[in-house]
């Protein structure tokens, strides 16, 4: 049985951008009517400045992780942490546990933080978000063209580190979790654990389209999902994509049916095929069956 996104439910960049299409539309334009924090003890204080009501919400953008909800004296940082969600409901509507947040904007459009594990973060930056001290030394956006092999390989030189922890290190590119990183390198056919400094322009041409790809797919997927974010009991931004490599540890390989080498690297799980993917050369790149 193939694994699918529901049995991960940290939110990963393209969950993030997939709530941020599914709000955004829900709440943007409208005045802030009521700031509500139910429980401020998030990974820090929640910082909601008391003059935010009547003001209104701009739009939404993403940084990273980060929701970014442009209003006129400054940007409310929002972040899922590792079991967040965030839902736009009626304030009649009873809560649920775990809301600990409701900024209700008019027409009675109620935006509600949910976080079981509180590892979720709102703050606040009174100037432009890209110098708050949790972005201002963020590397760029994988989906953005400043991404590409060539920027990957200038930033591995001298790199000893593994190229896959070279991907989830986020001043060198924001949003590539753990799962991206295995599935990326499966389709760049490169081992995770061959030092970065080493692996070839070649490849990382490779690594950075396999990850803008698997990124683009989830986020596409997500889509379907969107309808959820008005539902009281929805569980919104997770989505099923079928994995070859993460959580497949001795299981046969998709590509060439050898069992999947289980390891780990700089403390997190790391899953490769021995056969198709390579330490040196990278002159081959498995072929997906479909
Ligand atoms: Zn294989």
């Amino acid at each position: 049985m193939p694994l699918n996104w529901r049995n991960f439910t940290l939110p990963e960049l393209p969950e993030v951008e997939t709530t941020r299409l599914g709000i955004e539309p829900l709440v943007t334009g409208r005045a802030l009517e009521s700031i509500k924090v139910r429980n401020a003890a998030l990974r820090w204080p929640v910082e909601i400045p008391p003059d935010l009501r009547g003001q209104t919400l701009a739009g939404v953008t993403r940084r990273a992780k980060y929701l970014l909800a442009h209003f006129e004296t400054g940007v409310l940082l929002i972040h899922l942490g590792m079991s967040g969600n965030l839902r736009v409901v009626s304030s009649t509507q009873p809560y649920l546990k775990h809301d600990h947040v409701e900024l209700t904007f008019a027409g009675d459009r109620a935006l509600r933080l949910n976080d079981p594990r509180r590892f979720g973060s709102v703050l606040w930056s009174e100037t432009n978000a890209d110098g708050h001290w949790l972005l201002d030394r963020l590397g760029p956006e994988p989906l953005d063209d400043e991404f590409d092999g060539d920027y990957l390989k200038r930033q591995a030189r001298h790199r000893r580190v593994a190229v896959k922890t070279l991907l989830m290190d986020s001043h060198i590119v924001v949003g590539v979790g753990n799962i991206y990183a295995n599935e990326a390198l499966f389709l760049a056919g490169v081992r995770p654990g061959v030092r970065a400094s080493r692996v070839t322009l070649a490849a990382y041409q490779r690594i950075a389209l396999a990850i803008k790809g698997v990124l683009q797919r989830a986020i596409e997927m997500g889509g379907t999902t969107l309808r959820d974010f008005v539902k009281q009991d929805g569980n919104p931004g997770y989505f099923k994509q079928s994995l070859n490599v993460y959580g497949r540890e001795g299981l046969p390989c998709r590509v060439c049916g050898a069992p999947l080498t289980g390891t780990r690297l700089a403390n997190r799980a790391t899953v490769y095929c021995k056969n198709c993917q390579k330490t040196q050369g990278f002159a081959q790149q498995p072929v997906l069956k479909s």
